[in-house]
């Protein structure tokens, strides 16, 4: 089967699913604090359209998955999802992106339905930071979340981080260094102009560049690997050998030429960037009948115009409807 592959040479061959738009945190770069609407149970896939649309895309070549939200632990039975998953001939890969809060009750049932990857998000190491940032309090939970993963082999764990300037721009080196204490991976994602409240400014973006020099201010680092190879983070390693430190520099250093994501939101729309304006409506199809090969069809066709590039940087840039948490992140 030939893989997905656009105008540009680019080859997709990682998805990010969104399994569910709600969320029980209101993170300031993401959601409003209130007022979301939220999707309705029927326009949102099943596990058995969520299966049936894997199982295709890993035909296409798709050879990692990824659960996100919204926060997937929100929806019942995420276990019984992962173990539907994991065990897909051709997938690589499966991982889930959480904020945490429900791992301590889930992270067992996750790693017996086969999940061993997982990214944690957590902002600040400070109960009251994370409060501000996430408008819930928080921080015991997720710091219970974590302490309970590392009962289960379930490696890498990486920690997310979104730095914004004014908020939590002093936590750089406490976090990396909770990281290498507890031996995860800590990933800077520069604040993206995805939030609800359109709140974004260039200013508030504390750049990968300005990360570094204040990482680099303590500790030695060297990259781990040039972006010639296709990975859309930028990771270091520690001159000590302990740990390592990665990077997502969306905003300062786009990396769309070497871009092989494409995602499925919640109600299954497909969107070849995190920026689509459009997506293509796989659900509605999937509900009258298509069959895989027409769904295939609709998907290469999709992922052949996909977009050279985000535009976050061009005064041309437009703003997609749909904010991170309805997008998947
Ligand atoms: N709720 C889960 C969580 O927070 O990990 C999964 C969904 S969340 C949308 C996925 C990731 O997107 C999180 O790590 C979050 O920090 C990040 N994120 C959300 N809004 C963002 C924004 N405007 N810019 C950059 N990253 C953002
Ligand atoms: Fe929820 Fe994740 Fe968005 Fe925070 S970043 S509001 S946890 S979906």
């Amino acid at each position: 089967m030939k893989p997905l592959i656009d105008t540009y040479g680019r080859i997709a061959n990682n998805l990010r699913i969104s399994i569910t738009d709600r969320c029980n945190f209101r993170c300031r770069y993401c959601m409003p604090e209130e007022g979301m609407q939220w999707l309705r149970r029927s326009q949102i896939l099943t596990f058995e359209e969520i299966v049936r649309l894997s199982r295709l895309f890993i035909g296409l070549g798709v050879e990692k998955i990824r659960l996100t939200g919204g926060e997937p632990t929100l929806r019942k039975d995420l276990p019984q999802l992962v173990s539907m998953l994991a065990p897909l001939p051709g997938l690589r890969d499966l991982g889930l992106t959480t904020n945490g809060y429900f791992l301590k009750e889930l992270a067992g049932d996750l790693y017996r339905a086969g999940l061993r990857r997982i990214n944690v998000s957590l902002d600040s190491l400070t109960p009251q930071r994370v409060q501000d940032m996430a408008r819930r309090e928080a921080y015991d939970k997720v710091m219970a979340g974590l302490d309970e993963l590392a009962s289960y082999p379930i490696r890498p764990v990486k920690i997310n981080t979104v730095i914004m300037k004014g908020f939590n721009d002093d936590e750089v080196l406490p976090l990396v260094e909770f990281a290498r204490e507890r031996g995860y991976q800590v990933r800077f994602i520069e604040f993206m102009p995805l939030d609800a409240e359109g709140l974004w400014s260039r200013a508030q973006v504390l750049t990968t560049a300005e990360i570094l020099e204040v990482v680099r201010s303590r500790y030695e680092l060297y990259p781990k690997e040039t972006r010639a190879d296709g990975v859309p983070a930028d990771t270091y390693r520690f001159h000590d050998g302990r740990g390592e430190i990665g990077f997502i520099s969306s905003v300062s250093e786009p990396f769309c030429y070497a871009c092989n994501r494409v995602r499925m939101t919640a109600d299954g729309h497909f969107l070849t960037c995190l920026f689509s304006l459009k997506g293509i409506d796989l659900k509605t199809p999937m509900r009258n009948g298509a069959t895989d090969a027409e769904l295939a069809k609709m998907i290469r066709a999709a992922v052949w115009q996909k977009e050279e590039g985000h535009e976050i940087n061009r005064a041309t840039f437009v703003r997609p409807e749909r904010n991170m948490s309805q997008i998947g992140g």
